[in-house]
């Protein structure tokens, strides 16, 4: 098949590179939906109760979130909605809540008789919750929303909560995807950026896990944390490489402005955050997909290897990326239901007093428009590595060469992309850097401000 080239450029000119940013400076770089969370308002949630009054698009799944807010320490880079400081008593009234809540949108036009085909826990810390929370939390979410079509159940844990106890309850809870917040195998380094598990954790906590058999073990590692060296980050490579897992998640260090690195930062009158460059940290994910490569892993996004491709696969991602509706619950939980992105309150006595009033705890949302869709897919499936032109054409109507004809250019003027028949595929290096670029898809409107 033949390269493609939109515009060449003139025989002996250099594409510009793309505009680069070195330092890791404050703020969030990461594209996680689109539009950006900033033109989501208040205001249009009464567009999300319309969408709910409807009965759902053909052919599209129904997966279901729910947000476990408590950890046992909060790490220095964190960037969540997390609470360290509540009683048995207090997670007790959430998890009752959460029930309530999926209660309100069980009986809604919208589901329109589908049962979940993914669900997922985040947080948080969903492992922070004993078994007996688990398994009454589950158990009213089974009877709400019955979970026999579900194909994948992901689990996020800290292996410092995990006994073999919780494990296997967690195991029969009907958890498929376990997914294991490693981070780092260095004891200083988990020490110094505040994480509360230690190496000896992680040994344990993952062969119980092994032994139990999930059907899928993910484990994730951030590169670029406080103190990271090259040897170090060599080393914990090795370290989750022999520990053969179904798949490697790994988080390039960004600090938004809510992380506890930053208001150290700010304390000090500092613009640059303590941790590697942004050079430095894609040059260290690249090291580790490279290695994974050599034990026979393959590239599936620009932040995860898999063993297996055929078999190991990640629905949520996948329904996410490809506007599935997502029932989503819990405190500052983000959603999407008949094309409408709702957020939940962000904070914790204002989530807890709307749901216990009987009403939905919807704080903001985003009513999209269809190429705000076209657009939305297009650039988190981009995040894949790849997309293919005739599968956006029969699903948007429009061909992605012509609907995206001038961020397209710009990518492989800047030698981040070839269009190779029906494939766009992404160089390793764009994939590696992939969310800065995809701000060339933006309407002008959602360029200037683009975080929360
Ligand atoms: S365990 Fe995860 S959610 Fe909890 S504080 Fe650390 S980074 Fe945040």
């Amino acid at each position: 098949m033949s390269i493609i080239t939109i515009a060449p450029l003139p025989p002996g000119a250099k594409p510009a590179a793309p505009p680069l940013q070195k330092e890791t400076t404050a703020g969030s770089y990461f594209i996680t939906n689109y539009p950006p969370f900033n033109f989501w308002k208040p205001e249009f949630v009464p567009a999300l109760h319309s969408a709910m009054a409807q009965l759902p698009r053909a052919s599209v799944p129904l997966g279901l979130y729910t947000h476990i807010p408590f950890c046992r320490k909060r790490c220095h880079f964190c960037y969540f909605k997390v609470y360290t400081d509540k009683d048995s008593s207090e997670i007790k009234g959430y998890i009752e809540a959460v029930l309530k809540e999926f209660a309100l949108y069980a009986g809604q036009p919208f589901v329109g008789g589908r049962k979940p085909k993914f669900i997922y826990f985040g947080g948080g810390t969903p492992s922070y919750l004993s078994p007996e929370q688990l398994r009454h939390l589950t158990d009213g979410m089974k009877q709400l929303l019955p979970w026999d079509d579900a194909e994948e159940i992901t689990f996020e844990a800290e292996p410092g909560t995990l006994t073999d106890h919780k494990l296997r309850a967690i195991r029969e809870l009907g958890v498929t995807r376990l997914s294991l917040g490693i981070e780092h195998f260095d004891d200083h380094i988990l020490e110094i950026n505040g994480r509360a598990h230690r190496s000896k954790e992680i040994a344990r906590a993952y062969a119980y896990a092994r032994e139990i058999g999930f059907p899928q073990i993910n484990i994730d590692l951030i590169a670029g944390m406080v103190e990271e060296t090259e040897d170090k980050w060599k080393d914990a490579v090795a370290q989750a490489l022999t520990l053969q897992p179904d798949s490697l998640t790994i988080y390039q260090m960004e600090v938004p402005f809510n992380t506890g690195i930053y208001q150290q930062m700010k304390a000090q009158g500092k613009l640059v955050a303590p941790v590697a460059d942004w050079e430095t940290k894609r040059r260290w994910v690249d090291y580790a997909f490279r290695e994974f490569e050599r034990a026979g892993y393959a590239v599936n996004s620009t932040s995860t290897v898999v063993r297996d491709p055929a078999k190991v696969k990640f629905l949520y991602r996948e329904g996410l990326f490809s506007g599935a509706d997502l029932l989503s619950v819990g405190v500052a939980s983000f959603g999407h239901i008949n094309g409408v992105h709702y957020q939940n309150q962000a904070d914790f006595d204002p989530y807890l007093a709307k749901v216990n009033a009987g009403e939905l705890p919807i704080f903001r949302a985003y009513p999209t428009q269809p190429d705000e869709r076209y657009i939305r897919e297009f650039m988190l499936m981009l995040k894949l590595g790849a997309n293919s032109r005739s599968q956006f054409a029969a699903k948007f109507g429009a061909d992605p060469l012509e609907q995206f004809a001038a961020p397209l250019k710009q990518l492989q003027d800047w030698g981040c992309l070839t269009v190779d028949g029906d494939r766009l595929t992404l160089t390793r290096d764009a994939l590696l850097q992939v969310d800065r670029l995809l701000i060339e898809f933006f309407k002008p409107e959602h360029r200037a401000k683009r975080t929360s």
